[in-house]
């Protein structure tokens, strides 16, 4: 007998991953939270049925949220992250020497707690002494922290249920009242196939507050249509022209993978109007 995940991820399209079980499930006061343990793609993160994260490909998406916005700041010291209860952009974060503090605004305590039992590797940041976990809305904490924060990171489920507000234009309003004068800010902007309009809205929204608005492209194996965007809004520096060469100890992340990530497909180019 074999055992498989199907994750539903468009009407018409579905990802399976033979498993062979499931770690831990619970319903949380936000959402259906389930562990599952699958053959290729090691642990993952089920919410609402959606794959959030798995030990195969989390790297990705992690480095590639995180470097390229503090690689581009000459000097990021204060970084938040809205949503993220996984740890796994907190760990990328404190991979950089120059931040002090980096806090983590996640809504369902619940996630946390799970990703620190059961998901070692992506969670193992979330104790440091530099990270300091606030549970609530990230809505609410980007409108009442104005001027603070360096870089922000928006690493959101799906604009579904508390998630919805998070790809808001009075979100991106409090997110660039809460960053410093040249701050950052970085949203995972979902499929170009499967959310083309909200990719395309988001872009927009964004570029009628920030000066500086580009979108970057990744691979997510997991993810719906495999092809992931980014999008970067920022106050002064720009993505492309500033690239920081750290010394970071990363899988997927280079100086030049951050550059020509940019480098958008027709496709892409097209729904955000570069
Ligand atoms: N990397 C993932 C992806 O792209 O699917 C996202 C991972 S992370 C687990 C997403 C987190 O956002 C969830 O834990 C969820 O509870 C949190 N979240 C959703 N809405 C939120 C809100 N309004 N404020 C803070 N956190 C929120």
């Amino acid at each position: 007998m074999q055992l498989w995940f199907i994750e539903e991820q468009a009407p018409g399209m579905a990802l399976a991953l033979k498993a062979t079980g499931t770690v831990y499930r619970e319903k949380t006061k936000y959402q259906d939270l389930t562990v599952i343990e699958t053959v290729d793609a090691g642990r993952a993160l089920v919410l609402d049925d959606c794959i959030q994260t798995s030990d195969m490909d989390e790297f990705i998406y992690h480095e590639m949220i995180a470097h390229v916005p503090l690689c581009t700041h000459p000097l990021p010291e204060k970084v938040l992250v809205v949503g993220g209860g996984d740890g796994g952009s907190i760990r990328e974060i404190l991979k950089h020497d120059s931040v002090k503090e980096a806090v983590l605004a996640e809504i369902d305590e619940r996630v946390i707690e799970a990703a620190k039992k059961y998901l070692p590797n992506t969670s193992c940041r979330l104790d440091d002494p530099r990270c300091r976990v606030v549970i609530g809305d990230g809505f609410l904490h980007v409108n009442t922290h104005p001027g603070e924060y360096d870089v922000i990171l928006c690493d959101s489920t799906d604009p579904v249920g508390p998630g919805i507000v998070l790809f808001s234009e009075e979100f991106y309003q409090g997110v660039y009242s809460s960053l410093k004068d040249d701050g950052i800010f970085v949203a995972q902007t979902e499929s170009p196939f499967y959310y083309r309009d909200l990719l395309a809205r988001v872009s927009k929204t964004l570029k009628g507050i920030f000066p500086i608005v580009k979108t970057y492209v990744t691979v997510m194996p997991t993810y719906p249509g495999a092809l992931w965007t980014f999008t970067l809004a920022s106050k002064e520096y720009d993505p492309v022209e500033c690239v920081r060469r750290l010394d970071l100890e990363t899988r997927f992340y280079t100086p030049e993978l951050h550059k020509a990530s940019f480098a958008l497909p027709r496709l892409v180019k097209d729904i955000v109007g570069a």
